[in-house]
């Protein structure tokens, strides 16, 4: 199949053409078509997979078709979980909309609003926001969302997970009421699916697999290791394999700043990426880890979601996530683009219980591997670590923890926010 075929005006596929593709994805193929009919779309897909063109190529079509009204109305309207994610998008929506009269914008959190109100003064089509900013500007009546005929939950399981299903709820309260609905998720919780529900009409369900997060072409590992023999061991791995650019994933942001500050020691080029750092901070990390700069990131799981980067050789589990589902996120990072690549996870006897769930939503036995030198004792205690606590945090009074959902402002006016059941578990990363 052919972009061609998709239906896709000149101007869109001269765009894609500048881009370099040259057949449509498999969400592609299966998004776009229902999307330009205007349909609602429900779609299973995560990064990598090329889901951002799946949906932003028909939206920019259909925009570009409908009524050109002089003010410019929101009409297009790509809420995500962070702002990484929204730069993403927006920087897509960009290259694709090149050839078009169509203006786009992002307006996220951490940042001065002043920019980004200039410039939806000045009229926007299509605008890519987190919901805590977005919601922000509404409050203080710098944004109309009353002309919105698209709207996108980009990644809306990371959404629920980061305690925004009540903004959601808030956002679509002010948009008209007919209007298109495009949801994209990794995976469909209980939850998820009563968002889907609540938002969809009559949704097309379509899937995407990502060729490189099936089962076999990713090499998994697990190495049973000491607790305090996992620094040394992913120091050694790093220096002995010659390994180039390595994604460390911790649970927590203190782990994570523990770990990069050792690497470091070591002659390891790192950093550490994760909801604490500052806006600047994680751009350069991410800058300099794809530029080859750096040899090793390490993150927590929210601070890497829908982080682009390409053909990642080696994942690594310093520590294993105590939510199973982003196990499957954090390998599907390994290998993008088709070509294979290792998913490595060390795993200390605490961590019994989270590799034991892992194991049952992969429907696998994870294959395990022992390195001489470094294997636990066998009568340490399997006793699990407590959920969402990190620890360095485990025999202190826990602290209210600063999350990943810093990057929403404080000054939200729209009253408290229910309180998220994964909250607990994603404390302090
Ligand atoms: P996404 O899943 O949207 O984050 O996209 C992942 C990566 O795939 C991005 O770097 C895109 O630029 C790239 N991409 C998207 N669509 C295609 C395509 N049809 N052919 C090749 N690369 C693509």
């Amino acid at each position: 199949m052919s972009f061609n075929s998709l239906g896709l005006s000149d101007a869109l596929l001269k765009a894609i053409s500048k881009k370099g593709y040259s057949t449509p994805s498999p969400i592609q193929q299966k998004a776009i078509p229902p999307i330009l009919e205007g349909k609602d779309v429900l779609a299973s897909a995560q990064t990598g997979t090329g889901k951002t063109a799946g949906f932003t190529l028909p939206i920019l079509q259909l925009l570009s078709q409908g009524q050109h009204l002089r003010q410019r109305p929101i009409r297009a309207l790509i809420l995500t979980p962070t702002r990484e994610l929204a730069a993403q998008v927006y920087a897509n929506i960009k290259e694709y909309s090149e050839f078009l009269d169509l203006r786009s914008a992002v307006i996220f959190g951490g940042v001065n609003q002043n920019p980004q109100v200039n410039q939806l003064r000045q009229g926007v089509d299509v605008l890519v926001a987190t919901p805590g900013r977005l919601i922000d500007l509404q409050n203080q009546g710098l944004i109309s969302l009353s002309k919105v005929e698209v709207l996108v939950l980009d990644e809306a399981d990371r959404m629920l997970d980061m305690g925004f299903l009540r903004d959601i709820e808030r956002i679509i309260k002010v948009l008209p009421s007919k209007r298109q609905n495009l949801m994209f998720s990794a995976t469909f919780s209980k939850d998820i699916k009563k968002l889907a529900m609540g938002i969809l009409h009559n949704p097309v369900h379509v899937e995407a697999t990502p060729e490189n997060t099936t089962v076999d072409a990713i090499i998994q590992k697990v190495y049973p290791v000491a607790k305090e023999k996992k620094t040394e061991l992913i120091i050694k791995l790093i220096s002995e394999g010659n390994w180039k650019q390595i994604l460390v994933f911790t649970r927590t942001k203190q782990g994570a700043n523990k770990l990069t500050e050792s690497m470091i020691s070591a002659g390891i080029r790192a950093a550490a990426i994760h909801g604490n750092k500052g806006q600047g901070a994680r751009t350069k990390a991410l800058a300099g880890f794809k530029d080859g700069s750096l040899t090793a990131l390490v993150a927590t799981d929210i601070a890497a979601r829908g982080l682009d980067i390409p053909l990642l050789p080696h994942v690594v589990n310093f520590e294993l996530p105590n939510i199973p589902e982003d196990y499957v996120h954090r390998i599907g990072r390994t290998g993008r683009a088709g070509a294979s690549g290792e998913a490595i996870s060390l795993f200390s006897p605490d961590e019994t219980t989270f590799l034991r769930d892992i194991e049952k939503l992969v429907g696998m036995k994870l294959p395990v591997e022992n390195i001489k030198g470094f294997e636990p004792d066998p009568n340490a205690s399997t006793e699990p670590i407590k959920q969402g606590q990190g620890r360095q945090q485990r025999n202190s009074t826990p602290k209210k923890p600063k999350t990943d959902n810093a990057n929403r402002s404080s000054t939200n006016s729209f009253g408290p926010r229910r309180p998220n059941q994964n909250n607990d578990r994603r404390s302090n990363r």
